[in-house]
C-alpha cells in the first residue's frame, strides 16, 4: 500500500496512554508518514476538551472576568502531557507567548488553534517527526472563504520537503497572517486536505469508534458495521455521519479520489469503515444503513388549482429567503405543497412567517405539524431490487407507524419518511429490521 496520511481525534490525543496507541498504529506501517492531530479531547466523561477551554478563555478576558486560574488549568494539562511524554516542547514560554498574545486582545480563533498547535508539536517531538505548521498553508481569503487549490499548493510544497511530519489540524491562516479556524471537529477537514497535498493513497481518520454502523445503537440493539460506503451514500445518511466526520472533510479527498477510511484507535484491529468512490452495491445488501433526524416542522400549503399558478413556489422561496430559513423538504401534490424545516431555524419566527404566508400566498388553507422527524433509507442497493419501497411501508404500517410525508431522490439511492417524533424509534427498528436478518 502506498503512502497514508492520517488524522488522529481529541479522544486519541487526550493522554500519554492515547498518545501511545497512537505510536503504535503510527509506527505498525512505515507508509504512515503524515500525521494530524487534534487537541487533547475528554480523559473521562466529566472531563473537558482543551479546545472549549481555550474558547472559554477567550469568553472570560471578553466579560474581563479574571482568567489566570483557566490558563493555568490549560497549562497544567500540556505539562502534564510533556513530562508523562517525556518530550521538552517548552511548554512554558508557549504559555507565557499565549498569555501576552491574550492581554493583547488576541482572537477567539487564535486562542482555540492553541490546542491543535501544541498537541502537534508534542506529538511530532514524541514521535520523533517533524512538525509542520499550517499557518501559512491552510489558507483563507480576507472574508474567511477557504481557498482549495492555493491550500492544496502551498501544502503539497512543504509535504514534499519532509519525509515524516505531524501537522495540526483545525486551523490555517487569513491573508494577513492571522489564524482561522473551521467549524468545530475541523480537524477532519486538515486531514483530507494533507491526503490530497500528499497524494496518499489513503485517509485514515482515526476516532473512538470502529466506523459507521447501519442504525444508531442507542435505538437498534447491536447494529451491523458498514465495511463499505460511497461518498453519496454518506451524503444522504448525514444525520448519521455527521458525529463521525465532519461533513466538508469528504471533498478533498473525493475530488482526488482517495478513500477515507474510519478507524479505532482504542480497537486497531478492527477494518473500520471504507468510505470511497466505488459506488456498485455490496452483495446481498439492499440497504446500506437507516438515519434520522428529530425536531422538524411541516408547513403545509394547500391552495385551489394551485398548479396552474405561476410563481407560486416562487413567491413561497422569497418569503422563506427574506426570513433567512432553509428547507429540507418540499414534497408536494397538484394543489398542495407541505415545507419541511428544521425547528432550529423557525425558534421565534414561525408566528410571523405564518402571518406573511397568510397574506401573501392567498392560499385556502395553512397547516401546522410539529413535532416531525425524518428518517432516511440510504443503499445502492436499492435501485435494483423490486418492492423496496413496500416493503419499507409494510414494516412501519405492521409497527403503528403513521407515515406523514414520502421523498424518493430520483437515483433511487434513498427513500424518505416523514413520521411522528413519538414513533421515531419504533421506525428506525422497523425499517432496520425489515431490511437486516
Ligand atoms: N479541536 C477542535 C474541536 O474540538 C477541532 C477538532 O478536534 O477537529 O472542534
Amino acid at each position: 500500500m502506498g503512502l497514508i496520511a492520517c488524522k488522529f481525534g481529541g479522544s486519541s490525543a487526550a493522554d500519554g496512554l492515547q498518545i501511545r496507541k497512537v505510536r503504535s498504529i503510527v509506527e505498525s506501517d512505515p507508509n504512515r508518514r503524515f500525521v494530524v492531530v487534534s487537541a487533547p479531547g475528554k480523559r473521562y466523561d466529566a472531563d473537558n476538551k482543551i479546545t472549549d477551554l481555550l474558547y472559554l478563555l477567550k469568553a472570560q478576558t471578553e466579560h474581563n472576568a479574571p482568567y489566570g486560574q483557566l490558563l493555568q488549568v490549560i497549562k497544567e494539562r500540556f505539562l502534564g502531557l510533556e513530562a508523562d511524554l517525556g518530550v521538552q516542547v517548552d511548554i512554558v514560554g508557549e504559555f507565557a507567548e499565549i498569555e501576552e498574545n491574550l492581554k493583547n486582545g488576541a482572537t477567539a480563533d487564535y486562542l482555540a488553534s492553541r490546542g491543535e498547535y501544541l498537541s502537534a508539536k508534542m506529538i511530532a517531538a514524541f514521535l520523533g517527526y517533524d512538525f509542520v505548521d499550517t499557518a501559512g498553508l491552510v489558507l483563507f481569503t480576507a472574508k474567511g472563504k477557504f481557498l482549495y487549490e492555493e491550500t492544496n499548493e502551498a501544502l503539497g510544497a512543504e509535504l514534499a520537503k519532509h519525509e515524516r511530519a505531524v501537522i495540526p489540524g483545525f486551523y490555517g491562516t487569513l491573508p494577513d497572517g492571522s489564524i482561522k479556524t473551521f467549524t468545530r471537529g475541523g480537524s477532519d477537514i486538515t486531514g483530507s486536505l494533507v491526503a490530497r497535498a500528499a497524494r496518499a493513497d489513503t485517509y485514515e481518520n482515526w476516532t473512538d469508534v470502529s466506523g459507521f454502523l447501519m442504525a444508531d445503537p442507542r435505538i437498534v440493539d447491536n447494529p451491523k458495521a458498514i465495511s463499505n460506503i460511497s461518498y453519496k451514500e454518506l451524503r444522504e445518511l448525514s444525520y448519521m455521519g455527521a458525529s463521525v466526520l465532519h461533513e466538508n472533510a469528504i471533498y478533498p479527498a473525493r475530488l482526488a479520489d482517495i478513500p477515507i477510511n474510519i478507524r479505532n484507535t482504542n480497537a486497531p484491529e478492527d477494518p473500520g469503515t471504507i468510505i470511497s468512490a466505488d459506488d456498485t452495491p455490496q452483495k446481498g445488501q439492499i440497504i446500506t444503513g437507516v438515519a434520522g433526524n428529530k425536531d422538524f416542522t411541516v408547513i403545509g400549503i394547500y391552495k385551489n388549482m394551485m398548479s396552474n399558478e405561476i410563481g407560486f413556489i416562487k413567491r413561497i422561496l422569497s418569503i422563506l429567503e427574506d426570513y433567512d430559513i432553509p428547507i429540507e423538504h418540499i414534497p408536494s401534490g397538484i394543489d398542495t405543497v407541505s415545507l419541511v424545516i428544521a425547528d432550529k431555524y423557525l425558534e421565534d419566527k414561525l408566528g410571523d412567517l405564518i402571518e406573511d404566508f397568510e397574506k401573501k400566498l392567498g392560499a385556502d388553507s395553512i397547516e401546522l405539524y410539529e413535532n416531525m422527524s425524518l428518517i432516511a433509507t440510504v443503499g445502492l442497493g436499492m435501485a435494483s431490487v423490486h418492492g423496496v419501497a413496500a416493503r419499507l411501508f409494510n414494516a412501519l404500517t405492521d409497527a403503528g407507524v403513521n407515515i406523514r410525508m414520502i421523498d424518493q431522490g430520483s437515483s433511487e439511492l434513498n427513500i424518505i419518511v416523514g413520521v411522528e417524533t413519538k414513533d421515531f424509534n419504533t421506525a428506525i427498528r422497523a425499517i432496520y429490521s425489515a431490511f437486516i436478518s
